[in-house]
């Protein structure tokens, strides 16, 4: 058997780094259009971080795993073709800021349908819109000029999360393969199922049908982000009235009906997923007349802005009403920790209100590049129908530095801003950096992730998000 996947990124290499480690016996051929990113797989720095995926790939890597620009020849070739490419939001015309713009997956379901010359399983991996796979089933039938090729269509969303994917895609919650209903169907749902038999209990491979996998995968973003944007909400209230929010957490996470897990009240939510999958969700409830179900995620998103927002005012309210002329110490610029990915990260939000302000933002993130930031932070805001958003300025960069060393960053600061939850800021040497910091020195832990008792007795004024102020 060989596979195929088409999209070289953060879900296309990791999962077919997985198969190809646990299916020895399969040929597993990973493809992309961008030169740079396959020639990156095939090197020593790959391009994207995660814990244990360098190891993974090191293994497989020439055995049964190969990283190619040979798009054509490598699906022509496939039995199976993954389809892992990009589906961002549309940022113009109809449904712009909430539709997924499918261009990606058209343009690499095009290309599978004149380069087949036998039938095969096409997966969605990606996340799409719900009926996504009734409309790639057309293209697919349409550009094939060989009447005997069959494409069946599968949706298998991939459920990973960055800074765990390879811990995830090893022992997964659970693996979803939907498919038709007809025999041929059933087939190809058996035929994707047994490849992830090879690792994981056939009790973990659920199969639904189509329409209900390709929505799960949104529905489950939607859900999780919720529940952020629930704790979120609640820590606003914790600080206008003298609750705290890991207390309220702890208290409501042992109830079973709710749990323990993603009850971290933070600075909100980011990832290339969260935000663009419930605006997804809201856009395809209002295309189906679901208006009210549409507003009712929406807030879900506009809950996320008014945290981020209310960190930053938070910031120069406390910093007596102005930053301006401050220099402030960004501690993490990746949307989480373990990932050097920062798509929408809450940072980008975060250090362009407080430069707005007339702060001067040292940056420093352990995965992070330069150039990332950068162009995180020149990168036009689409304003869309959200009042939150604006252009970027154009003196937005005069007031960025980028830094190696999270010392350096607090070298001269008159606040620390914690974004990101890397372990290693828990165990830094703040006693120094207070002595180098402008007095009174601040700290905004926008992840509750440092000993707030022990900076206060250092001498540093601590905001914990969702926490009682400091006196
Ligand atoms: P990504 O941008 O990192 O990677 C997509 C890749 O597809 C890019 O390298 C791009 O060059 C390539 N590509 C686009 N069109 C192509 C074509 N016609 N032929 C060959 N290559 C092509 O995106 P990602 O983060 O890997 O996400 C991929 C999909 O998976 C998205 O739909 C996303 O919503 C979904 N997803 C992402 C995550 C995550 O954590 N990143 C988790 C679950 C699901």
């Amino acid at each position: 058997m060989k596979i195929a996947c088409i999209g070289a990124g953060y879900v296309g290499g990791p999962t077919m780094a997985m198969m190809a480690l646990k299916c020895p016996e399969i040929e597993v051929v990973v493809v992309d259009i961008n030169e740079e990113r396959i020639k990156a797989w095939n090197s020593d720095k790959l391009p994207i971080y995660e814990p244990g995926l360098f190891e993974v790939v090191k293994e497989c890597r020439g055995r049964n795993l190969f990283f190619s620009t040979d798009t054509k020849k490598h699906v022509g070739e496939a039995d199976i073709v993954f389809v892992s490419v990009n589906t961002p939001t549309k940022t113009h015309g109809i449904g712009a800021g909430r539709a997924a713009d499918l261009t990606y997956w058209e343009g690499a379901a095009r290309m599978i349908a004149s380069v087949s010359t036998s039938s095969k399983i096409v997966v969605e991996k990606s996340t799409v819109p719900v009926k996504t796979a009734e409309a790639i089933g057309k293209v697919l039938k349409r550009n094939c000029s060989d009447p005997n090729v069959n494409f069946e269509i599968l949706s298998n969303p991939e459920f990973l999360a960055e800074g765990t994917a390879m811990e995830d895609l090893r022992h997964p919650d659970r693996v979803l393969i939907g498919g038709s209903e007809t025999e041929s169907g059933r087939k190809a749902v058996e035929t994707l199922a047994s490849v992830y038999a090879h690792w994981i209990p056939k009790e973990r491979i659920l199969t639904a049908n189509l329409w209900s996998a390709e929505l799960a995968k949104l529905t489950a973003n939607a859900f999780l982000a919720q529940r952020i944007s629930s704790i979120n909400a609640i820590s606003a209230l914790c600080e206008a009235t003298g609750a705290d929010v890991q207390q309220v957490a702890h208290a409501i996470g042992t109830d079973t009906r709710i749990g323990n897990k993603f009850l971290n009240a933070s600075v909100g939510f980011g990832g290339s997923c969260f935000q663009k999958d419930i605006l997804n969700l809201c856009y395809v409830c209002e295309s189906v007349g679901l208006k009210e179900v549409a507003e009712y995620w929406f807030q879900v998103v506009s809950m996320n802005d008014y945290q981020k927002q209310r960190f930053v005012e938070r910031v120069i309210s406390a910093m007596f009403n102005t930053v301006s002329q401050k220099k402030i110490a960004i501690y993490g610029f990746a949307f989480k920790k373990d990932t050097g990915d920062t798509r929408e990260t809450p940072a980008i939000d975060v250090c362009k209100g407080l430069i707005r302000d007339g702060a001067r933002c040292c940056i420093f993130d352990p995965e992070v590049t330069p150039e990332q930031i950068f162009r995180d932070l020149s990168a036009p805001k689409f304003e869309w129908d959200r009042p939150n958003y604006s252009r970027s300025q154009s003196h937005m960069l005069e007031n960025v530095q980028v830094v190696s060393d999270a010392a350096q960053a607090a070298d001269g600061a008159h606040a620390i801003c914690v974004l990101t939850e890397w372990d290693q800021f828990k165990t830094l040497d703040f006693k120094t950096m207070y002595e180098k910091m402008t007095k009174p020195a601040f700290i905004f832990d926008g992840r509750n992730i440092l000993d707030h008792a022990k900076l206060r007795e250092i001498g540093f004024i601590v905001y914990a998000l969702g926490k009682p102020l400091d006196p």
